[in-house]
């Protein structure tokens, strides 16, 4: 599969996952405004005024849907950068690297993720000092090849010597 073709992939999940959340968020919103009733043709100039307690109620439930859309937004961004851009499976085996006593000799702290199968290593910044800095994904053509390849060479090696 092409370089090109497996990042649309990526992003088509990425959009797929924002159509699928987006259908029952907009069904809530609908749902709350017909909970309220919209103001009269005939109202007087008073009428927020006189029905406030309904207005308040009307804000706190759309604060609440507000924030519930920025949760389910953050959790989207979240399942999605820890995912392998070639599989789209979720990332696995979090390794802790790097320390800030011994950060001339092992770097900055960090935390790296790889794929089951093999595809890359995300690693991620542990303190955001700079803002938010995106995680860095090395893609490799196979993570497991060269484990493999070292164990068979070390299985040869102690054959050949009995
Ligand atoms: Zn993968």
């Amino acid at each position: 599969m092409s370089d090109r073709l497996i990042g649309m992939r990526y992003w088509a999940l990425f959009a797929a996952k924002l159509l699928a959340a987006a259908a029952p968020l907009y069904g809530l919103l609908v749902l709350l405004a017909s909970l309220f009733p919209p103001k009269p043709k005939d109202a007087p100039d008073n009428w927020a005024l006189a029905n406030s307690s309904q207005a308040l109620l009307c804000n706190l439930a759309l604060l609440g849907w507000f924030l519930l859309c920025t949760g389910v937004m953050y959790l989207i961004v979240w399942d999605q950068r820890h995912r392998c851009r070639v599989c789209l499976r979720r990332l696995r085996m979090p390794v802790e690297t790097g320390s800030w006593s011994h950060m001339l000799q092992l770097g900055r702290p960090r935390i790296e993720y790889i794929c089951p199968y093999g595809h890359g290593t995300l690693r991620q910044e542990e303190i955001q000092i700079l803002g938010l800095e995106a995680p860095q994904w090395d893609q490799t053509a196979d993570l497991w090849e060269d484990l493999c390849a070292a164990s068979k060479d070390s299985e040869g090696g102690s054959k050949g010597a009995l």
